[in-house]
């Protein structure tokens, strides 16, 4: 068989891989304290679970429209007006099969073969695969733990070219926790000024994660000119605890929406019916879930950064937000002679010390670990005694 290679180009995604295997281990005979991917241990609020049972109730189990059934949409827009003080109109909008849809549509419609994006590093590990699917070309912009995880106008400058079509912000940060400052949007939004060709994607999935100095601000907050060529993504997956339901959501102009639109209705068309229903009672219902979850984590965040940091060779600073703490282990792996990096360490994690983390270099950001703490305190816990005890 001959295999595309744009498929043969890209890895399963590693957040993913490991979430499986630590499944695997766990339902066989072994306890993992499962601090991998990233998705909420919460369950999905009462208020949400009843919309989608009253959603079968009421027969909606049938396809929608591709972008979203209209008052879900208008829910969307509600939202945006709301938390991010950004309006669109409802062909500016589009509903899709979590906030990794929305992005991948993204880049199906706007990157060809020869083009670049801009990835900031560390990055997400979807973000290049993506891209490469498109047949397109990652260039990566770092924006390195030294310097505060500043993503400066400087390096984003540096990286681009004649072919650079497409960049990635994302804030809060996976892997790094870190939330945009207005001052740094304002910088690359003067940037970006210079280079009409450019299309801005702004992955919002961690919004109300965020525990930082500053609120959550994004690109168009700073620089609302830049409406016509920017994406905003966002989903209920990690505000919400839904990430098994599949609801993510973008905004933009009407045109490339439009283009969205058709990839997504020649591909998935509308996601689950009854998902859209759930995500409508999510978006407009009672916020305070969202804000006790957001608590808890933030508890969990000022608990497991100083345990992390009381490791003999891990250094891991305080973050803004999301749920991941992402660990400097460079000192432990070569005071460790049986360590190579920080691949091997998370495997060794995983398979002699029942804990699953992802390593950074999955992120672009070797000799690191991500430890989620969408976790149990329990859970947390025994995961910090296992590498207390791995480490030594
Ligand atoms: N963006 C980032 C940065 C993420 O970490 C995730 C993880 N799920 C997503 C987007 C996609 O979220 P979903 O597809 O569940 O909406
Ligand atoms: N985004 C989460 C993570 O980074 C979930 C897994 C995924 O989709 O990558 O762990």
């Amino acid at each position: 068989m001959i295999y595309a290679q744009r498929v043969e180009r890209i890895q399963p995604s590693l957040t993913l891989k490991i979430n499986a295997e630590a499944a695997a281990l766990q339902n066989g005979d072994g306890s993992v304290a499962r601090l991998g991917a990233g998705e909420p241990d919460f369950d999905t609020p009462e208020a949400i679970k009843r919309a989608a049972h009253r959603a079968i109730d009421e027969g909606y189990t049938h396809y929608t429209a591709v972008d979203g059934y209209p008052a879900l949409k208008q829910a969307v827009r509600d939202k945006f007006r709301r938390d991010n003080d950004l309006a669109f109109d409802s062909d500016e909008i589009l509903v899709s099969c979590g906030a990794k849809q929305a992005l991948y549509n993204i880049c199906q419609t706007l990157l060809q073969p020869g083009d670049e994006a801009l990835v900031p590093r560390p990055y997400w590990v979807t973000y290049p695969a993506q891209v490469m699917l498109a047949g397109a070309d990652p260039v990566y912009v770092d924006a390195p733990a030294e310097e505060g995880y500043t993503l400066t106008a400087e390096r984003l400058q540096a990286a681009i070219t004649a072919r650079t079509r497409l960049v990635f912000l994302n804030s809060p940060n996976n892997p790094t926790g870190r939330v945009y400052r207005d001052s740094e949007l304002a910088d690359i939004a003067d940037l970006l000024r210079q280079h009409s060709r450019l299309c801005i994607v702004s992955d919002e999935i961690y919004e109300h994660l965020n525990w930082g100095p500053a609120p959550f601000r994004n690109l168009l907050n700073v620089a609302p000119d830049l409406a016509e060529r920017c994406f905003v993504v966002n989903g209920v997956s990690k505000a919400y605890a839904m990430t098994g339901w599949r609801v993510g959501f973008v905004g933009g102009p009407a045109e490339a929406i439009a283009r969205i639109k058709k990839v997504q209705g020649q591909s998935t068309a509308g996601t689950a019916s009854i998902s859209q229903h759930a995500a409508h009672a999510a978006l407009s219902g009672d916020q305070r879930p969202v804000r006790e979850m957001v608590r808890e984590y933030k508890r969990r965040h000022d608990h497991i950064v100083p345990a992390l940091n009381a490791l003999k060779g891990i250094e891991c600073p305080v973050s803004d937000g999301t749920f991941y703490a992402f660990a400097d282990a460079r000192a432990l792996i070569e005071r460790r002679t049986d360590l190579q990096d920080d691949q091997q360490l998370a495997e060794r994690l995983l398979h002699e010390a029942g804990v699953a983390v992802v390593p950074g270099s999955g992120f672009g950001a070797p000799g690191r670990l991500r430890i989620s703490f969408a976790a149990s305190r329990e859970t947390i816990d025994t995961g910090l005694q296992r590498l207390r005890r791995f480490i030594g």
